[in-house]
């Protein structure tokens, strides 16, 4: 005969268990087959006590269990992507989503998520339809391009083109744009990918319009410009003009495609913003196709639009991968509205919620800060100093990165240099632990949480939290 194994036996049957109320309760709200799975992970966690003897009865009572059940079905069911307040001072921030959208994109979407809609299906005629032909009219009004087509974001967009004109063929393009964009958009990579030759033209810091000229062969199928999103190249520089290239692409019968990255709409400093290249100027300085980002400086949904002549546009429509890449009606559904929204610029900072946030006045931001010091001193406590202080906002997401925007902020040092490190590590995963977690940003031994994309509507729910700030910070 065998003992029997004398500690292990004391772990209640899952099926015991399983008939407490408390356990009931669970598996009613969360499934059977859930609350047993997660009923079976808690006892197999408390096995090795069990095995050693040394497991507390208090610890196997229907309660204690249920507690213990009930909080991994928490921690599982609850989502994962979840809201967050960006404080970095970074606008359009790619981690954290980029732009956010304003209530007519949203309320479209939800219609379009919750009845069937005409995303491929012509309702003048009754037969099939086009879905680019819901942004089609409203892209060419709004860029004076003849054609448009959409697909999943930018990187897409320049993959599509590539493969669409380049296959087999070469591309020039200058060697001071062959940029690398955050989350490994390199354009050497893609230009591979499409199957296309890069021919690499000029040196990093300077390109002159012979070397284009002179990189042009028999198998050259296109030129292109690539917008250098993250980075500025100065000093001893020349570039050669979207214009510039233009005239020596067509004095060849070639196009040139010209990649903006973020691409917007409108002068932004019609609203005393820096000035950068809008679709329409370049596609008036003589650029055949132009590619661009739905969710940077537009204000919309991540996207990536192709923009230029109706011959180009329609090869590149035919192309297989067109099929691959193409977006879904909830894109469709929130972008439609945003470039609507265009159509009428003199309400864009009231209405577009990104040109909101990069027109905010400093004034504004800083009365805020000011408001805001002494509630979040006095959840912080002693061990940090709050005040407010004068920052500089950045666009975000490769657009303008030279150029900041005047804001202010709260910036929180701790009172002793001494820990200071592991003081202010704390206190960003103190601020990350919130319902609603805070995101800022550590430079120069301090936090900084920059108040330009806290909007008034969204400032209590900050404050509502620094209550539970202040105890997470006391027993954290
Ligand atoms: C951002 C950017 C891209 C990539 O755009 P996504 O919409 O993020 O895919 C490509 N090219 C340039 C120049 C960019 O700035």
């Amino acid at each position: 005969m065998t003992a029997a194994p004398p500690a292990a036996a004391r772990l209640p049957s899952v099926d015991r268990v399983l008939a407490a109320p408390e356990l009931r309760a669970l598996a009613d709200q969360y499934g059977l087959s859930q609350a047993t799975a997660a009923l079976r992970a808690v006892l197999d966690g408390l096995r090795p006590a069990a095995v050693a003897t040394t497991l507390d009865a208090a610890q196997t009572t229907p309660e204690a269990l249920a507690a213990a059940v009930r909080q991994r079905l928490q921690d599982k069911f609850a989502p994962r992507l979840r809201a967050v307040f960006n404080l970095t001072g970074t606008v359009l921030h790619t981690n954290l989503g980029r732009a956010l959208l304003p209530d007519e994109a949203v309320q479209s979407v939800l219609r379009a998520l919750t009845v069937p809609a005409n995303l491929e299906f012509d309702l003048a005629t009754g037969g099939r339809g086009d879905r680019d032909d819901l942004i089609d009219d409203l892209l060419r009004e709004l860029t004076g391009a003849e054609a448009a087509t959409v697909v999943n974001n930018n990187a897409a967009a320049v993959l599509l083109m590539l493969s669409a004109l380049a296959p087999r063929k070469e591309v020039v393009v200058s060697r001071g744009e062959l940029v690398e964009i955050g989350g490994a958009f390199r354009i050497p990579d893609i230009m591979a990918r499409a199957g296309a030759k890069l021919i690499e033209v000029g040196t990093t810091n300077r390109t002159h319009a012979k070397d284009y000229e002179e990189a042009i062969t028999a198998r050259t199928a296109l030129l292109m410009k690539v917008h250098c999103s993250n980075y500025a190249v100065t000093g001893f520089t020349k570039s050669v003009t979207e214009a510039e290239v233009a005239r020596i692409a067509h004095a060849h019968h070639l196009p040139l495609a010209v990649d903006l990255g973020s691409g917007t709409l409108v002068n932004l400093a019609r609203w005393g913003l820096p000035h950068e290249a809008t679709v329409r100027e370049t596609i008036e300085a003589g650029a055949d196709l132009v590619t661009f980002s739905g969710d940077k400086l537009l204000g919309g949904p991540q996207a990536g639009l192709i923009v230029g002549r109706r011959d180009l546009i329609a090869r590149i429509k035919k192309n297989p991968l067109k099929r691959a890449l193409r977006v879904g009606k909830l894109t469709l559904a929130a972008l439609e509205p945003v470039l609507r929204l265009y159509l009428a610029p003199e309400f864009l900072a009231e209405r577009l919620t990104t040109l909101r946030l990069f027109t905010r006045a400093q004034a504004q931001i800083r009365a805020q800060a000011e408001a805001l010091a002494a509630p979040v001193q006095a959840a912080l406590g002693a061990a940090y100093t709050v005040q407010a202080v004068p920052m500089a906002s950045q666009i975000g997401s490769g657009a303008l990165p030279v150029d900041t925007l005047p804001s202010h902020g709260l910036r929180a040092h701790p009172a002793e240099a001494r820990r200071g490190g592991r003081q202010l590590t704390r206190l960003e995963a103190a601020l990350r632990a919130l319902p609603r977690p805070v995101i800022g940003r550590v430079a120069d031994g301090a936090l900084w949480l920059d108040l330009r994309c806290l909007e008034a509507q969204d400032e209590a729910e900050f404050t509502a939290q620094l209550q539970l700030l202040a105890e997470v910070l006391a027993h954290g």
